[in-house]
């Protein structure tokens, strides 16, 4: 791919590392390409990062045709390493041919996040649990208010030099258990990474904050009775000896920290279990103590132990409020991993150029 070069023509002074916070900061330039039935992608640049002119009747403003992926690129020293960039390359696929997108290949995704990366490097911080997301996304750009699938797209990256998702650390969240709002369906979009989805969870998000939740735990959407997912990450739960997560049946997110988890997991001599769980069982587990452990699993935050859940009134402690002997193991085998100071017998890990 040919990638025409624009430098902006003032850098930004670089944020304080020791207060990122997560999502505030952009970096200097972005990736830009257009895609075109007539002409397919072309028209790579890398430009100074600032605002994007769009027509009004841009299809994605009407009809939401947008997908966007999240990863993250780690330094380690003087190299710049990213995690499994294969893996939201081939999840972009799916989200686009779901929603009857231009595809972006794996080539050209996984070539633009190293191009982008590579030109934005010392944007990648060193302070310890810092990293930079690296937010790619695609959406329509053909202008008409007709629903047809859009004849134009775009398709961005742009960078953000982040902290720790929760600005408390590595400390149990309280989660609650939404009964009234859904979040996804079978035959839906729910495995598809798109701004819908997340359009239509706000109003949950809003609701448990103003309870003192975090986040919210999803339940299935037609019998309101198994769990799926967390707000932003999918969920794993340690029951005696079993780990149980939701399977990847359409309605769930196919996160790549949960097929890592799964994978070092598995590697690791446990029983891992991505099958249906029922919330009242679950409940009833944490009640009687033998829910050991529970915790998210999600680029951002990468492991997030669950402290607390409640449902319809039910409030139970998980682990005293502490976060789980395995929980701690898992995040630190993983980030380890990511910033290249553990062994990644799995070849995980990228080097960027
Ligand atoms: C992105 C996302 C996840 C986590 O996926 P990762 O690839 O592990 O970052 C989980 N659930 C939802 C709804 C998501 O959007």
């Amino acid at each position: 791919m040919d990638i025409k070069i624009t430098r902006a023509k003032q850098l930004k002074n670089k944020p304080d590392e020791s207060n990122l916070g997560f999502g505030h900061y952009f970096t200097d330039h972005m990736f830009v390409m257009d895609y075109t039935v007539e002409q397919g992608w072309h028209n790579a640049q890398i430009v100074p990062y600032g605002p994007i002119p769009m027509d009004p009747a841009s299809m994605v403003l009407h009809y939401a045709q947008e997908t966007f992926e999240g990863l993250k690129a780690y330094r380690n020293h003087d190299q710049i390493l990213i995690f499994r960039p294969e893996m939201n390359a081939k999840r972009m696929i799916a989200s686009n041919e779901r929603l009857c997108m231009a595809e972006v290949s794996e080539e050209l995704f996984v070539e633009a996040v190293e191009a982008i990366v590579d030109y934005e490097k010392d944007w990648v911080p060193s302070a310890e649990g810092t990293s930079l997301y690296i937010r790619p996304f695609c959406f329509a750009t053909e202008a008409g208010v007709g629903v047809h699938p859009a004849r134009a797209y775009k398709f961005i990256i742009i960078l953000s030099p982040v902290g720790a998702y929760y600005p408390e650390g590595v400390n149990p969240v309280k989660i609650f258990v939404e009964d009234e709002y859904v979040r996804a369906v079978v035959g839906g979009t729910g495995f598809a990474k798109c701004g819908g989805n997340y359009a239509a969870s706000i109003a949950a998000q809003v609701k448990a904050e103003k309870m003192g939740y975090t986040q919210v735990l999803w339940l299935d959407g037609v019998h309101r009775k198994y769990v799926e997912e967390v707000g932003t990450m999918n969920a794993m739960f340690v029951i005696d000896d079993e780990i149980v997560t939701a399977p990847l049946e359409g309605s769930v997110l196919p996160g790549v920290t949960r097929d890592s988890c799964i994978q070092i997991l598995k590697d690791w001599g446990y029983t891992i279990s991505e099958r249906h769980l029922d919330i009242d069982d679950l409940m009833e587990y944490a009640k009687n103590g033998r829910l050991k452990e529970a915790f998210g699993t999600g680029t951002a935050a990468v492991i997030s132990p669950i402290g607390e859940l409640s449902y319809k009134g039910n409030v139970q402690i998980i682990n005293d409020f502490k976060t789980g002997e395995l929980t701690c193991k898992l995040y630190d085998e993983l980030t380890g991993i990511q910033w290249g100071t553990k062994a990644d017998p799995y070849g995980w890990v990228k080097t960027v150029k």
